[in-house]
């Protein structure tokens, strides 16, 4: 514990006063984290994850309705697809995930740090650059994950409040709501998701905004 805290001092610049029989430390700086945006606009937020399998018909679906995507990719399942990724919908904003998708609530700080900095590392050495949003493998966070994010550069820890998985649509309270952030996977069935959530936003006169927009 006394160790963590030290390490704490160092990185801020050794804000930390020394007591008696008590040590007093600056809390680290932390990354934002969000489920959903608050707006009153129309619309959702479509975010996608991992990156598994690249579907030709999800890749048409998405050419067809030029939905800006925010993407949370594993830097094992981009082989040669780094094109591929960004070239969907209308603009495909791409995002982090960890290193080796592990689930983080309870690691220490360090642990933490290393996956999400050598998942942002590696994601920028094949795309060039991210937007600095980070996901959380299986939505597993605690504060020391916003801690470890802020640590790497990022500046959002993006959750989601809608999931799409085939035909199925589960939200918090069976309804989709203006600035709820929509999560599917890059999966052979993401094109049926993206059919089956297409016909909801339609019926509620939802679209889907790009979320680096909404995060300015
Ligand atoms: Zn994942």
């Amino acid at each position: 514990m006394i160790r963590r805290v030290f390490f704490a001092a160092i990185v801020l610049g050794s804000i930390v006063s020394f007591g008696t029989d008590a040590i007093v430390a600056i809390e680290l700086p932390q990354a934002k984290v969000l489920y959903k945006i608050d707006t009153t606009d129309k619309v959702v937020f479509f975010t996608a994850d991992d990156g598994a399998d690249k579907p030709a018909d999800a890749e048409a679906e998405l050419e067809r309705l030029q939905w800006p995507i925010s993407s949370f990719i594993l830097p094992t399942k981009i082989g040669t697809y780094a094109g591929w990724f960004t070239g969907l919908g209308s603009h495909n904003d791409i995002g982090t995930h960890t290193a080796h998708h592990i689930a983080l609530k309870g690691l220490t700080f360090d642990q933490q740090k290393s996956e999400i900095c050598e998942g942002e590392r590696r994601i920028k050495e094949k795309f060039g650059s991210t937007t600095g949003y980070f996901r959380p493998p299986y939505g597993s966070w605690d504060k020391r994950t916003l801690q470890a994010a802020a640590a790497c550069g990022i500046s959002h820890v993006v959750l989601w409040t809608v999931s799409l998985n085939g035909r199925t649509i589960t939200t918090w309270d069976g309804k989709i709501h203006p600035g709820n952030i929509v999560l599917v996977h890059y999966v052979r069935s993401m094109a049926q998701s993206i059919r089956q959530l297409e016909k909801r936003l339609k019926a509620q006169g939802l679209t889907v905004a790009r979320l680096s927009d909404y995060l300015k």
